[in-house]
């Protein structure tokens, strides 16, 4: 297939482009759970959460959460978490075929750490686990005493009393990925646009277009993988799935000798990702639009809850403040499918979860799209459910 890709920025930008970069199936879950419920109507009240929503009207946003809160069940989770399953266990394979069809880019296997003050606070973690290996797939964990989680990362303070160590997952550095994944599409004679905003796509006759100020680009297939802001593109298309913006904060300080693999702090909601001689800081939900201008106090919530937690970084270095938007559905399952116009397909909605589950969703999209025939896995993700 000859593909063009089109981007309204540079081809590196969106939620891609400054996330953690875990690649871990094991962790790949419905957001919506009866304790985000709980958790959520907390956190909105409590200044500095890592939950937040800015205050102002926005009936888009109160629509979404509204729906969300619906799906907030315990029935509801295990039915998407049997969805997510099948997905899930392609999603390091679909990594691999990318490598050996020429995407250069270190895809590095690690253990993940989650670390706790308490063990008690690790009870959700393995709630989540229990349902995650209920829906058939394997999940690898070991508990970690004080001197366990000290010994594997001796980056954590003293304040980290109890871990949970997660075997066989990955992760990548963003940028490097992207940027081996678009050379990879030109090396193959592929063409990126960039700076193209796309405003409308259209099927007129047998061909389907997409129409940008400068010019229309007519093709057999689009597929509309503009993530948080796909519904403006995909809702003539008869896509009613809610997408919302879940915006994640990042930014990077330099770390005194590597960290060894990935650690989450689930408590303060917060991970770091190792980057050579730095380190890759993540957090916050802020349900708010896309395009919301950076808060800086968001990322100054960030430090606070990360400083008592580790040691060897240098706070005053700190570089590459970032946010950006996970996108993010009200049934906390991806869109992955055509929609009600013939040859316009859907693959957004991945949530916290699209670096994972990017590669898959392409492979078995593109399976769709040559063949005409839906591969069972993305099946429950419908663009038209
Ligand atoms: C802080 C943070 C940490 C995260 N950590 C992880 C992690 O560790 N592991 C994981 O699996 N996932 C993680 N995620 C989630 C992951 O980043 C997202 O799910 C994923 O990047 C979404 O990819 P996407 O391609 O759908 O959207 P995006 O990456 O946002 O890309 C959408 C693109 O569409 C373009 N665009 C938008 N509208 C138009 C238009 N009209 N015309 C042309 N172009 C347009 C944008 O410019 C953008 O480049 C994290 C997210 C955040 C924010």
């Amino acid at each position: 297939m000859r593909v063009t890709v089109i981007d309204r920025n540079q081809e590196l930008a969106g939620a891609s482009s400054g996330n953690a970069g875990f690649v871990s199936p094991a962790h790949c879950v419905p957001l919506p759970e009866p304790n985000l419920l709980k958790y959520g109507l907390r956190a909105i009240f409590t200044p500095g959460s890592p939950v937040c929503v800015p205050l102002r009207g926005d009936l888009r946003r109160a629509k979404f959460l509204f729906e969300m809160a619906g799906h907030c069940t315990s029935a509801a989770w295990h039915r998407a978490m049997w969805a997510y399953s099948p997905l899930n266990a392609l999603a390091i394979g679909a990594y691999d075929a990318q490598r050996d069809g020429g995407v250069i880019a270190d895809f590095t296997t690690a253990d993940l750490v989650s670390g706790f003050r308490d063990p008690r606070d690790a009870s959700g973690l393995f709630e989540e686990f229990g349902g995650v290996v209920d829906a058939g797939q394997s999940v690898g964990i070991e508990l970690l005493t004080a001197d366990e989680v000290h010994r594997l990362e001796p980056h954590l303070s003293s304040a980290i009393r109890f871990g949970v160590l997660l075997r066989d997952q990955r992760f990548v550095t963003p940028r490097t990925y992207g940027k081996a994944l678009s050379q990879s599409v030109s090396d193959r004679g592929g063409e990126i646009i960039e700076h193209s905003l796309v405003s409308e796509v259209v099927r007129i006759g047998n061909r389907v277009v997409a129409r940008t100020l400068a010019r229309d680009f007519d093709a057999d297939a689009i597929v509309l993988a503009n993530g948080a802001w796909v519904s403006e593109l995909a809702g003539p298309h008869g896509v009613r799935v809610p997408v919302y913006a879940g915006r994640g904060y990042s930014f990077t300080v330099p770390i005194d000798s590597p960290l060894k693999r990935p650690v989450h702090f689930p408590g303060s909601r917060l991970g770091i990702t190792p980057d050579g001689n730095r380190v890759r800081v993540v957090g916050v939900m802020e349900f708010d639009e896309p395009d919301a201008p950076l808060r800086r106090s968001r990322i100054n919530s960030m430090i606070r809850g990360l400083k008592p937690l580790i040691t060897g970084v240098d706070w005053d270095e700190r570089s590459d403040d970032w946010v950006g938007p996970r996108p993010l559905t009200s049934d906390g399952m991806p869109i992955i499918g055509e929609t009600a116009t013939p040859g316009i397909y859907v693959a957004s909605g991945h949530g916290m979860w699209g670096m994972t589950l990017g590669p898959v969703t392409g492979q078995l999209l593109a399976e769709e799209i040559a063949t005409g025939r839906t591969p069972i896995e993305i099946a429950p993700f419908s663009a038209l459910r």
